[in-house]
């Protein structure tokens, strides 16, 4: 056995025995839930911190509770890489998502040593990522990315407290959240490596892929109106708007599997909601994705066009609010070329390339400086769950990718040097909204992405 294999197994494992360490924070003792602004938050920024110094790091909390560090280049203050991905988690959650993120970049700066980058390498730890606590998503990373709203100060959590006065007790000014705000010129670009979340690189038997980008998703609250009768009505007479909304939402899955879209429907309200009366009124959500936010809304037009048409048969009124709207992210080419050299690196030589339908930190990030991103197969492309799984040698195989695309990047291999970001966010989405609202009003906030 080699000296370089044992580095390896060594690396995964302590990645994988810190990543059952940071599981033992949680706010639940039946399962991992961590949210921002809480103890649990404040403990694993302390062990992050603590592992990020042991990796020769300088070490910060930023205003917005985002652990960082930082390794200096040849000279000190030369633009950083950002190495990142979030601890906080979803209720229930797994001990991977996002967290195999942060272990990997620490356990490759381990192997750097300062002085020795034509670029400073720096690592963040986003606070908030899946918006559990606060219901609005990546807010440790919008922060860094300069795009923090100044309203997100009156959200709320379920007991009421709002981001203030959570920030607050934290020991945080959300009114000097700004200053978490990095400048592009300050940086090279960021790389983050998360599970797939998605069966892909199982099915191709590969540990790693290279993200082309982040889907286009799209929110809309569907509401179907009929008339609420007594359950006596005969069946010739009823406009049941339960009935269908059912046959709606069988339509937007044949559709959207059709066309390759994601879509879901996951919540569901009916009005009056009594057994023995006709249903009068149905509200459903409806979640979309797609590679690109042509691809997006072209489904969507046809969803629309499909389920109104569905809906006069039986007289019943439909109309569809957007709730959220964002964007594909792409990822930089020039950081793709340096992710798939990275995979090839560990003897890869055909990565699959693949685009995520879930967002990440690297969604926001991409507003300041260019993105890339590594996925690593997840067993059975399980998340959110407990039963999230990696196995040591695909960590292993992460950690080494990660490593050589540093490298890589280094020796100018593919590019290097800090490029704009602009190209990265798909244009202004008025547009597509346009031309999916049809006959439904669009009333959307441009700002909120989706995890
Ligand atoms: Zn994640």
């Amino acid at each position: 056995m080699s000296a370089a294999f044992l580095a390896r197994v060594t690396d995964a494992r302590l990645v994988l025995d810190r990543a059952d360490e940071l599981a033992t924070h949680s706010a639940r003792t039946d399962g991992i839930e961590r949210t921002y602004l809480t103890a649990e938050h404040r403990a694993v920024n302390a062990l992050a911190a603590k592992w990020m110094r042991q990796a020769g790091m300088r070490t910060w909390q930023d205003a917005a509770g985002n652990a960082c560090g930082r390794l200096e280049g040849l000279r000190p203050g030369l633009p950083a890489l950002l190495l990142g991905s979030h601890l906080d988690t979803v209720p229930d959650a797994g001990r991977y998502d996002g967290i195999l993120g942060v272990l990997a970049a620490i356990a490759v700066v381990t192997r750097l040593r300062e002085g020795e980058l034509p670029f400073a390498v720096e690592v963040i730890a986003f606070g908030d990522e899946e918006g559990t606590r606060f219901g609005t998503t990546l807010l440790g990373s919008r922060a860094v990315a300069g795009t923090w709203q100044p309203e997100w100060a009156d959200l709320t959590d379920p007991h009421g407290v709002t981001l203030r006065e959570a920030a607050r007790s934290f020991g945080l000014d959300v009114d000097d959240i700004g200053s978490a705000a990095r400048r592009a010129e300050d940086l090279v670009g960021y790389l983050e490596v998360h599970i797939e979340q998605g069966p892909k690189l199982e099915s191709a038997q590969q540990a790693l892929g290279v993200v082309t980008g982040i889907a286009a998703a799209r929110r809309l609250s569907v509401t179907i109106e009929g008339e609420a009768r007594h359950c006596a009505t005969p069946f010739g007479s009823r406009h049941d708007a339960l009935v269908g909304a059912s046959e709606a939402i069988l339509a937007i899955e044949d559709i959207a599997r059709a066309r390759g879209s994601y879509a879901t429907v996951g919540a569901l309200r009916v009005e009056p909601g009594a057994v023995n009366v006709i249903p009068g009124l149905v509200e459903f959500s409806l979640d979309l994705r797609d590679e690109t936010a042509e691809a997006r809304d072209a489904t969507l037009a046809e969803i629309l066009e499909r389920i109104t048409a569905l809906a006069a048969d039986r007289g019943l009124a439909v109309r569809a609010e957007h709730t959220h709207v964002a964007p594909a992210v792409h990822c930089a080419p020039r950081l793709r070329d340096v992710v798939r050299a990275g995979i090839r690196a560990t003897g890869e030589r055909d990565p699959l390339e693949l685009f995520s339908v879930a967002g990440h930190d690297a969604m926001a990030i991409a507003a300041r400086t260019d993105v890339a991103m590594f996925f690593v197969r997840c067993a059975g492309g399980v998340s959110h769950h407990p039963d999230e799984a990696v196995t040591e040698a695909d960590v292993a195989a992460a950690v080494d990718a990660l490593h050589a695309a540093v490298l890589v990047l280094a020796e100018g291999g593919a590019g290097g040097g800090a490029g704009p970001a602009a190209a990265a966010v798909e244009p202004a989405e008025a547009a597509g909204a346009a031309a999916a609202a049809g006959t439904v009003g669009a009333a959307e906030s441009g700002q909120r992405v989706l995890p």
